[in-house]
């Protein structure tokens, strides 16, 4: 509190948000109604826990403490120190991994600052890299790069070439992979994807490094949370370096992490490439008040609720690619082993831009996702949804399966508005669903399912936010 001797100047540092910024409030305000009233199906999305939360908005965001723990460029870090400390430890043992094969560096800000600097611990400038191809699910910084344009760090510093799925069964291309990188001679191959509803074969990745002398790296961003539950294969048997976000299924706050074998015989120095390269060479002071609530987090994972809970993902992911299969629509693959459908819209004449517009007037969060033979990158032919968000608030098949059905009027409805439209043109479609005309079929549809799926998420609680005492805040964007 101020006291009564606090200067003017001061005065500003012991007032609560809502009063010294009602702007930004209202904002928060805002975007908590969004997460409570809608339904969240972003495959890399999540809720994480009141306790992260807390941790991550603590007091220890003031603190700077480059280096790392006994080995700071500035003094006062010894609780920062512990801190460190006790996120790496549980990071190992939310991954069941030996602390003398295994480290990790909890400092990188977020997925892809974690893989740059795993790209400079791990090879030189121009050197060559393969990673698996964006239009596949691979993910941006495993060197995307177009005819135009190179698109990321990953392919603007480093040779890049990516490798892909195959056409028929579209899975990972393991055979295609191992003769194009005989030829291309990669010293890097990353495995770990953005939008793939398949396990990976690390073992077949691991013969292909060997043979060619090169590094594998898993980024096992999406799917962290399913592999410390063991729910789904271990990069950890077969890779050298793995990384990975916090924020997906591992539920955590925004930030990244990097493991790193110790026993490596081709590279004994690999800990001190992998710290070197997080800092001083890509990031500056650490963000502590993260890594408590990646600790935090990790702690959590360790619990076997926690294994609970990534079954429940798990189970809800396949409870929905059942319930779009039963009702005739094509999803790549056929379904899934983990968070996420990859659902092809072009069977029906559908493009995935439109199923998100429509979704997103209905308060159903998704994205526009490639899918196995587009014929542009600019026009995605579906849509990416994963389950990790909605078992957070608690769903489990029966419920996931109602969503499905949400999921499957929307696009009958985008089939209707489409026709009412006239044109396949994305902006006469917006102008049909929206209040602009009223009067049609279409716009009386969407205006339904939006308050059928209100009424439907509302009944769910929503982590860290107490939501019988929520109050509609003002200046809610609603199209209608
Ligand atoms: C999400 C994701 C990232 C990037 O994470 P950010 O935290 O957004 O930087 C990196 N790799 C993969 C595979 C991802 O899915």
């Amino acid at each position: 509190m101020a006291t009564s001797s606090t200067p003017d100047f001061n005065k500003v540092l012991y007032r609560p948000l809502a009063e010294i910024d009602p702007e930004v409030k209202n904002i928060i305000d805002k975007e908590t109604w969004r997460q409570f009233t809608g339904l969240e199906l972003i495959a890399s999305e999540n809720l994480t826990s009141q306790a992260t939360m807390e941790a991550n908005g603590s007091i220890l965001t003031n603190k700077y403490s480059e280096g790392l723990p006994n080995a700071r460029y500035y003094g006062g870090n010894e609780y920062i120190d512990e801190l460190e400390e006790l996120c790496r430890k549980r990071a190992l043992v939310a991954f069941n991994l030996d602390p003398a094969k295994w480290g990790v560096n909890v400092q990188p800000y977020s997925g892809s600052t974690a893989n740059f600097a795993a790209l400079t611990a791990l090879i030189q400038p121009q050197d060559r890299l393969m990673g698996l191809g964006l239009p596949d699910g691979g993910h941006l910084t495993h060197g995307y790069y177009t005819q135009k344009k190179k698109m990321t760090a990953s392919s603007i510093y480093f040779q890049s070439f990516p490798y892909a799925i195959t056409k028929d069964s579209n899975l990972i291309d393991y055979d295609a992979l191992s003769s194009q990188a005989k030829i291309f001679k990669p010293k890097l191959i990353i495995c770990g994807a953005s939008a793939y509803p398949r396990d990976w074969d690390y073992a077949k990745l691991k013969e292909i490094t060997i043979r060619d002398g090169a590094f594998l790296m898993c980024d096992m961003a999406h799917t962290s949370g399913l592999v410390a539950a063991q729910e789904l294969n271990s990069p950890f048997d077969h890779c050298d370096v793995v990384t990975t976000t916090t924020h997906k299924t591992l539920r955590g706050p925004r930030a990244g992490l990097i493991f790193f074998r110790k026993d490596l015989s081709n590279s004994p120095d690999l800990e001190k490439r992998v710290n070197e390269a997080v800092f001083p060479a890509c990031q500056g002071g650490p963000h502590n008040n993260t890594i408590a609530a990646v600790a935090t987090a990790l702690q959590q994972v360790a619990q076997p609720e926690f294994k609970a809970y990534a079954k429940q993902v798990v189970a809800n992911a396949r409870a929905l690619a059942e319930t779009l299969i039963g009702h005739g629509y094509k999803l790549q693959t056929n379904g899934t082993d983990n968070h996420l459908v990859l659902w092809d819209l072009r069977p029906i004449g559908l493009t995935g831009s439109k199923v998100e517009k429509i979704c997103d007037l209905m308060g159903i969060t998704i994205n526009k996702n490639a899918v196995s033979g587009d014929a542009s990158a600019q026009v995605p032919g579906g849509i990416r949804l994963g389950t990790s968000a909605l078992t957070s608030r608690d769903m489990k098949e029966a419920d996931i399966k109602l969503v499905g059905d949400f999921l499957h009027r929307a696009v009958q409805l985008s089939l209707l508005l489409q026709k009412e439209a006239g044109t396949k043109m994305l902006k006469d479609f917006v102008r049909v669903a929206s209040k602009q005309e009223e009067g049609k079929v279409g716009h009386q549809q969407v205006k339904q399912l939006r308050d059928e799926v209100r009424e439907f998420a509302i009944k769910w609680p929503l982590p860290g936010v107490d939501v019988a005492n929520l109050q509609k805040p003002d200046g809610l964007h609603e199209p209608f």
